[in-house]
């Protein structure tokens, strides 16, 4: 069969080609397409910003409608890494990639190392993870071709799961939202409302209930809520029911979307804080909203950054202690967006774009001073890693 080929001169005739708006719009340093038909292999890496470091961020494996979702998808994922490393401290920048497919069944061994050598021939300016559609599996055939590769198992000499220290961060968030709200971060006799009975959030009822809150917890399948209560004393409620329970804290830890025009008007919280993703439906409106409600929202993408946090901690070796402390500063970052929330009279959502933002061009900044070395690190596709 004769392929279709289509002339050079086609594509330039076209000047509104999207990609390089969407590149400006999002700022976005570099995209990667990654193709070999043979493999059945289509990715997308993105580079959004390597001014801290090298980007990081996972590989999603995705059946996405068309390749301008998939475009859209990958640059604003990277771009979100950006924001979650500045403001957390790392010294990472932030990349994400697509690899567009069936996870159930396009996958084989042949296209995983196929995409590792992409990876690897950005010489670390990129350094990739799991996320959705792609495990451990998956990311031992992407390491036989890369080592810029982290979240490995403990095994492999990796970090492990992240979610005891995604909880832990998540625990100091809450603390640290306390303190703003009532003058103390003691969470003695608060109500707290856990959304979610999962990995993260089994390990963040115990550090409540620890400190002697009473909890909450709902989940979509009533065995797992069930665990948590047996573990916790947690009192288990409808799913449904959640949005409208009277307690302090709501600990969003399942799904994203939960602050959104139907759910909001429940509302009787004092506190949003918990582990998922894209809390907000529509994040302008929404970290508007809740102001004006006197709901104090703890940005998600602060709050969850423990994992984050986590496998960076993998890039120089792994050390669960170190994890841990460096996740225990969520308390501080928290309290510094909710001072800079308050006295510039904005959400906390633009308070923690704002101070990302700000570390990103202040340590821009000091690229400008030549030393021999350490104006490299991190930029020459060395691994990132403590000398
Ligand atoms: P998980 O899948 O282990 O737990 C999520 C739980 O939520 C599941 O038990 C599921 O049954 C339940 N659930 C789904 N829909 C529900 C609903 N409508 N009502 C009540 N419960 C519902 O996931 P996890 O690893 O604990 O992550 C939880 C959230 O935190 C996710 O949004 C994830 O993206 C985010 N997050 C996780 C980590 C991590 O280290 N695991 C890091 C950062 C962010």
């Amino acid at each position: 069969m004769e392929s279709t080929i289509i002339e050079p001169a086609q594509i330039d005739a076209d000047e509104n080609f999207p990609l390089f708006s969407a590149l400006e719009f999002y700022d976005h340093e570099q995209v990667v397409v990654c193709s070999e038909p043979e493999l059945g292999l289509k990715a997308i890496i993105a580079v959004h910003d390597t001014t801290l470091g090298p980007s990081l961020g996972g590989t999603r494996m995705w059946q996405y409608e068309n390749e301008q979702e998939a475009i859209r998808d990958v640059l604003r994922l990277s771009r979100g890494m950006t924001y979650k490393a500045a403001v957390s401290g790392l010294n990472l920048g932030g990349g994400k990639a697509v690899i567009i497919g069936d996870s159930q069944s396009d996958k084989n061994e042949a296209m995983l190392r196929a995409y590792g050598r992409f990876v690897d021939s950005l010489g670390g300016r990129y350094i990739t993870a799991e996320d959705v559609g792609i495990d451990e599996k998956d990311m031992e055939f992407i390491n036989m071709e890369t080592k810029y590769v982290t979240g490995l198992p403990k095994e492999s000499g990796g970090g492990g799961n992240p979610s005891p220290v995604t909880a832990h961060g998540v625990y100091m968030g809450v603390k640290a939202s306390a303190k703003k709200a009532y003058g103390s971060d003691s969470l003695e006799g608060k109500k707290v409302a856990i959304q979610g009975a999962g990995a993260v959030s089994s390990h963040l009822a115990k550090f409540l209930a620890k400190e002697g809150a009473k909890i909450y917890v709902c989940d979509i399948y009533d065995e797992k809520a069930q665990k948590v209560s047996k573990n916790t004393g947690a009192e288990v409620v409808d799913s449904e029911e959640i949005y409208g329970l009277d307690v302090d804290i709501f600990a969003p830890c399942a799904l994203g979307g939960v602050v959104n025009d139907e759910t909001i008007s429940e509302f009787k919280f004092d506190i949003i804080a918990g582990s998922a993703n894209n809390v907000l439906d529509d994040e302008e409106t929404g970290s508007q909203i809740l102001v004006d409600k006197n709901i104090l929202y703890a940005p998600d993408y602060v709050i969850n950054a423990g994992g984050l946090i986590n496998v960076a901690t993998e890039l120089e070796g792994y050390n669960a202690k170190r994890a841990l402390d460096k996740a225990t500063q969520i308390y501080d970052t928290m309290l510094d967006i909710y001072h800079h929330a308050e006295d510039n009279g904005t959400t906390t959502l633009a308070a923690a774009n704002h101070l990302a933002e700000e570390r990103i061009r202040k340590i821009g900044d000091i690229h400008r001073v030549y030393t021999s070395e350490s104006r490299l690190s991190g930029h020459t596709g060395e691994m990132y890693k403590a000398k």
